[in-house]
């Protein structure tokens, strides 16, 4: 379990507007894959691997061995410290209680 923050990535349906400002999608779906931000970036809209994230995903089971890849080569072991260690700033991630809250902020919490 890491505490990097999960997002999605982007379905292929070409008519889907391209959404900027608008609040993330919350998801749960345990097939996806999910690609890992930093949890103190302004906005969680682009993967490590530099994959777009649409939507948030806290369900999914597999994580992007790109971004695990990434993550490592920036800080390696960074998986194996309790609590883990941001690959960006090296700075301990927050509380999972503080990412959810975050996570709640970004896509409305629903209350939209
Ligand atoms: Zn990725
Ligand atoms: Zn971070």
């Amino acid at each position: 379990m890491t505490r990097t923050s999960p997002i999605g990535g982007r379905q292929a349906s070409p008519d889907t507007p391209t959404r900027t400002e608008e609040a993330l999608e919350l998801r749960a779906d345990p097939d996806d894959i999910a690609h890992l931000v930093c949890c103190r970036d302004d906005e969680w809209r682009l993967g490590f691997c530099g994959a777009p994230g649409e939507y948030l995903n806290f369900a999914a089971e597999t994580v992007c061995t790109m971004c695990v890849e990434v993550a490592e080569q920036r800080l390696p072991g960074c998986f194996d410290n309790d609590p883990m260690r941001c690959p960006n700033d090296h700075l301990p991630c927050p509380d999972l209680t503080d990412v959810y809250l975050r996570a709640m902020d970004l896509t409305d919490g629903g209350t939209s």
